[in-house]
């Protein structure tokens, strides 16, 4: 089996979610929106070229470039992407985006946080072949090396504007352990990059951590292969970002068992228990 850190998320939050999206692979039913997801992908695709081609560049490039360069860039990301703009959340404008982006990119790179984009790589897919023939793997947002190049930092861009919400500390880990694997040695820090904030929050860790974390995910992966029945574990948390939860009768159960009497009514609609899978 393969695992990376987000398919194994899926997994510990509700393994119908697992079964759903990386066994059967079944499209999501939740019409996609990605509106909210543009300001971190335009961000990290700026630190992305930046680490790993614009900084190389002689003679060096002025920032009016890199601008022109990542305005093209933000087109292509806007292309690509399902975007309902008349949702009341859609505050921001495709233009006002680009505008707050480059404002936060500014303010990043004249700081003294820049420092963690230069001499790093950006973009790294590390893969480990585990006995049994399993394998897990990850992309790594950024592995910054000091100026000495005696420790590493793993760090993952975080595009939210809400500090530490969504975020798992597994899914450092998880990066921490295949660069473990991959290279024999441990990172020197593991943190979350916060590009609204300009701020980078450590999370705390040493061996023990990474070794306890080692044993979790092995026991898991022998769970998650045993496991064929994938009984979901609906919870508010789990549901709410759920790709499948318009459709999903767990969901709609545990929203009755939860309602108000009032609410109940306007739930069992045209049927709470059996219209979805
Ligand atoms: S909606 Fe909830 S219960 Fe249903 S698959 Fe998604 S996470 Fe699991």
């Amino acid at each position: 089996m393969k695992l990376n850190p987000h398919s194994y998320q899926a997994y510990m939050e509700c393994p119908k979610k697992y079964y759903m999206e990386y066994v059967i692979k079944q499209p999501r039913t939740v019409p996609q929106n990605d509106y909210f997801t543009l300001y971190g992908r335009l961000v990290e695709k700026f630190f992305t070229m930046f680490c790993n081609i614009w900084r190389f560049k002689t003679p060096y490039l002025f920032p009016e470039i890199i601008k022109e360069r990542l305005e093209v860039l933000w087109n292509g990301i806007i292309e690509s992407s399902v975007i309902d703009w008349s949702v009341p959340y859609a505050k921001l404008t495709k233009d006002d985006i680009f505008a707050k982006a480059w404002g936060d990119i500014c303010a990043i790179m004249d700081s003294q946080n820049q420092n963690y984009f230069l001499n790093t790589k950006s973009e790294v897919e590390i893969t480990v072949s585990l006995k049994e023939g399993d394998i897990i793997n990850g992309r790594l947002d950024f592995i910054h090396k000091d100026p000495l190049g005696t420790s590493i930092s793993i760090i993952d861009g975080k595009g939210t504007n809400k500090l530490g919400k969504n975020v798992k500390m597994s899914q450092l880990l998880f990066y921490a352990l295949l660069y473990y694997f991959h290279y024999k040695v441990l990172p020197a820090e593991l943190g979350f990059f916060y590009y609204q904030f300009n701020s980078l929050h450590l999370i705390p860790f040493n061996l023990n951590i990474i070794n306890g974390f080692r044993i979790q995910l092995s026991c898991d992966i022998k769970r998650i292969k045993a496991d064929s029945s994938y009984t979901p574990t609906p919870s508010p948390k789990s549901c709410k970002y759920c790709g499948y939860n318009n459709r999903c009768n767990d969901y709609m159960v545990m929203k009755a068992k939860r309602a108000k009497p009032s609410k109940l009514q306007e739930l069992q609609g045209d049927g709470v228990i059996q219209f979805g899978f």
